[in-house]
Parts: structure tokens; sequence; C-alpha cells
């Protein structure tokens, strides 16, 4: 049985993934080391769609959550993936911000923005 090793890219936590072939699970995989359920589909993703969407979450200021969850306007190449996520994870932005809004305008030149996938409210006790 297949079993591949990845590293969770999701959080800043870092929960190392064992993705195992499994022809019972609805996906054909079943995932080990994650601490949530975002990172069960992170792994999944990584092994079946190794080209696609990115999505992850920048560090929201005077927000009602302290991370906004984001997304690529297009699909993304496998080996610029990690590049990305870096980029997220040193992106800040302050609420409030509109669902859509571009947060990262042609990240690395690949032709696709990084846009809000969600709204982030101002946090009104700040
Ligand atoms: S599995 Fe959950 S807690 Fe662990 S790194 Fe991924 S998103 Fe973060």
């Amino acid at each position: 049985m297949n079993k591949i090793i990845k590293k969770c890219k999701v959080c800043p936590i870092g929960c190392e993934l064992i993705i195992t072939e499994n022809k019972s699970a609805p996906s054909g995989y079943s995932v080990e080391g994650n601490s949530c359920n975002r990172g069960r589909d992170f792994g999944i993703k990584e092994v079946t769609e190794p080209s696609r969407i990115l999505t992850g979450r920048v560090l929201l200021e005077n927000g009602h959550m302290s991370r906004l969850p984001v997304k690529t306007t297009g699909v993304v190449p496998k080996d610029k993936v990690e590049e990305c996520l870096e980029i997220f994870n040193s992106t800040e932005v302050t609420a409030p911000i509109k669902r859509g809004e571009v947060i990262i305008k042609n990240i690395l030149g690949l032709g696709v923005d990084v846009v809000a996938a969600r709204k982030a409210l101002q946090n009104s006790a700040m």
C-alpha cells in the first residue's frame, strides 16, 4: 500500500500528514496526522489535484477573526504552490475586506490574483 508523507500547508502549525491509498474511502485515500479536517482535505488534494486553485489564509488585523480565507483566481502549478503559500503566510491585511477583493495582484507573475474568499467585518470592539 502506497504511503505519501506531506506537510500540511494550510496553517502555520504544519502537521505531518500520512496519506494512504484506501479503496473504501470516498476519495480513494485516507489521511492520518492531521489535527483538523482542513488538513485531511489538503492531503487528499495533494495527491489528487497536483495543479489547482490554491486556497489558504492571510493574517487579518482589526477584524472579527484573526485570519482571512483567500483563494487564487486560477490554477497554480504545483512547483509554485510552496512559494505562493509562503507569500500567503507573510501577508497581512486590515478589515474591512469585501468578498472577492484582490489581496495579492498577479502572484509570482503567474497571471492569477489572490482574492478574499469571504468578507471580513471590522471588529467593532476595537
Ligand atoms: S492539519 Fe489542521 S492544524 Fe494541522 S497544519 Fe493542517 S490546517 Fe493546521
